[in-house]
């Protein structure tokens, strides 16, 4: 029932020593969550049909002895040596377990600060990331899965242009993504174009930061290599549901998860495509039971949890946040015939995505009703607008990097990168992908304009190595205009029409959302400028650009580069 792909990533990384098909897996993680007979069933169920995912950590560790089973997690991060190296030590033992790290460093002193201990100077946030980059390197050898870290600075940081500069050269800290934390006051100073303004004072050297210098770094870096990406902290706090906890100024690694320091949260995904009947229906009862399912099993999960410390466990069920989101979307607009860059896409994805928000935060209500709200509800935004919930949020957008491969769907809401293309897995093996929608729609449309089998057979072939070579449709002539507007990839949808796209989503998301916005290779710093302020404006809570080709170690490549 699994394809090719999909076995290979499971054999090399998902299954147990005593496992040889994905049945047995979906019996263990059943198992080890499920309260009764009846949910173990249920949850059995979704995930052996594909059309739920819990994340990896919890296909790989469920029911054995390590049993971690979430992807995200936050650090705090002091200024002290003891501070900075227990979170270290603390990161190393979550990289261990399958999950994935957020710090902010700006607690860390700028470089070139007194150090009253040693009477010497500091060596500033970005010199200890690459330590905090070293241990992952070291500690990646031994696990199924790569720790990935999000390092993050504050916009005011007296250090913030070393940080935005700290991986011009690719392969630089490369088990890090880095973000800019930037809060409305810059974002507006930048949009009315206030570049000569100081905006920081470096106290040692009296060296004057402005606007302008901050924003043509990051602009450039992006233009550069895509990095740094940019969170948006007076979004994300203006949206914290436990505000009386404290402000949120860190995410996990792929940023789709803004977190208290110590939280952890276990994500899941729904495979809409499954939802999706031959007439183009979505089947709305039969999704409606499987986020109830859902939303059960990601609860059930924070109990049964192994975490690796206490202080984690602690922060993690005062909220029990949980991430519960869709994948295989594009596959879905795809079925439905309806162009992923068009309003009409936007408008359905909203409208799944609120009912995935609204059931999901019934079924936490229901929750709540058994074994009461999560312990930090008196005093959050929950508890004012009178909603008892058993989850502090509930929805998230993951990027499914490869719960999507097993499930055999496009990625969380990512447009289809291409309908033929070169993927290659964490070991190192590439495999040619053709879209399988892509392909019969491909051969019904050359049947009715191609009569004769030898030239319908040559036309589709052609189409195939256009698409493996070029990763687009939309330069072939024959191919009429309604497949092309379908059969649109990440690099023919304009960067305006991916951020309205996750604009949608955000509306009906509690946390985040990662999603790449792609850019062409030709795109200016100007544009990349433009596109930033514009993602600010849609209220997202975080940005990531990719110039096309601006990186050589791109995960997806299309024929010539794979
Ligand atoms: N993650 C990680 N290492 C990886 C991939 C992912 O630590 O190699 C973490 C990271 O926090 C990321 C989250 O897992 O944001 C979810 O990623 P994804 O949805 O791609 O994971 P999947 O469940 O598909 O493996």
């Amino acid at each position: 029932m699994t394809g090719e792909a999909a076995e290979r990533i499971l054999m090399l990384r998902y299954y147990r020593d005593d496992e040889k098909s994905f049945d047995e897996l979906c019996r263990r993680v059943a198992g080890a969550i499920a309260d009764s007979p009846e949910e173990e069933a249920e949850y059995f169920d979704m995930m052996n049909t594909l059309r739920f995912l819990p994340n990896s950590p919890t296909l790989m560790n469920a029911g054995t002895d390590m049993n971690q089973l979430a992807a995200c997690f936050t650090l705090y991060v002091g200024d002290s040596i003891t501070e900075i190296f227990d979170a270290m030590k603390w990161g190393a033992m979550i990289h261990k377990s399958g999950g994935g790290t957020g710090y902010n460093f700006s607690n860390i002193r700028p470089e070139g600060a007194f150090v009253e201990s040693s009477e010497g100077v500091a060596s500033g946030p970005v010199s200890f990331m690459k330590a905090f980059d070293a241990v992952t390197g070291v500690i990646r050898q031994g696990g199924r899965r790569r720790g990935a870290n999000m390092g993050i600075l504050n916009v005011d940081h007296p250090d913030i242009l070393k940080f935005i500069n700290s991986k011009t050269r690719e392969g630089d800290i490369a088990n890090f993504n880095i973000s800019v934390m930037v809060t409305d006051r810059f974002m507006g100073l930048v949009e009315a174009g206030r570049f000569d303004r100081v905006w920081i004072t470096r106290e040692e050297t009296a060296e004057e930061i402005t606007v302008g210098d901050i924003w043509n770094g990051i602009t450039e870096g992006i233009w550069r290599n895509g990095e740094p990406g940019l969170l948006f902290y007076d979004e994300i706090n203006r949206k914290n549901m436990t505000p009386a906890l404290g402000n949120i100024n860190a995410t996990n690694p792929c940023g789709e998860q803004p977190l208290l320091p110590f939280e952890s949260c276990v994500l899941g995904s729904i495979n809409l495509s499954k939802f999706i009947d031959e007439k183009g229906e979505t089947d709305l009862a039969s999704l409606e039971k499987t986020i109830r399912t859902a939303v059960k099993f990601l609860d059930r999960i924070i109990d049964k949890n192994r975490y690796p410390i206490p202080e984690i466990e602690e922060a993690t069920k005062r909220t029990r946040k949980v991430g519960l989101g869709l994948m295989g979307v594009h596959d879905a607009l795809i079925m439905r015939r309806i162009p992923y860059d068009s309003p009409e896409g936007r408008k359905y994805c909203g409208s799944i995505m609120q009912f995935v928000a609204e059931t999901a935060v019934s079924e936490s209500g229901r929750l709540a009703e058994e074994k009461g709200p999560f312990p930090a509800w008196k005093g959050s935004v929950w508890e004012k607008n009178g909603k008892m919930v058993r989850n502090a949020a509930l929805t998230t957008i993951a990027p499914t990097g490869s719960i999507s491969i097993i499930a055999e769907c496009s990625s969380g809401i990512e447009p289809v990168f291409s309908y033929s293309y070169t993927r290659m897995n964490t070991a190192g093996e590439s495999f040619r992908m053709v879209h399988p929608l892509f392909k019969k729609e491909l051969e019904t449309v050359a049947g009715k304009l191609f009569p004769n089998p030898e030239e319908r057979e040559r036309r589709v072939g052609e189409v195939l190595s256009h698409v493996h070579e070029t990763g687009t449709v939309q330069d072939i002539g024959w191919l009429p205009d309604s497949f092309t507007k379908i059969f649109t990839t990440a690099l023919d949808i304009r960067w305006r029409d991916h951020i309205l796209m996750q604009a949608a989503f955000q509306e009906h998301v509690h946390a985040s959302i990662s999603k790449t916005i792609n850019m062409p290779g030709t795109s200016t710093k100007n544009e990349i400028s433009e596109a930033l302020l514009f993602a600010w404006r849609c209220r997202l809570k975080g940005i990531t650009i990719y110039r096309t080709s601006s990186r050589k170690d791109a995960v997806l490549c299309l024929g010539k580069f794979g």
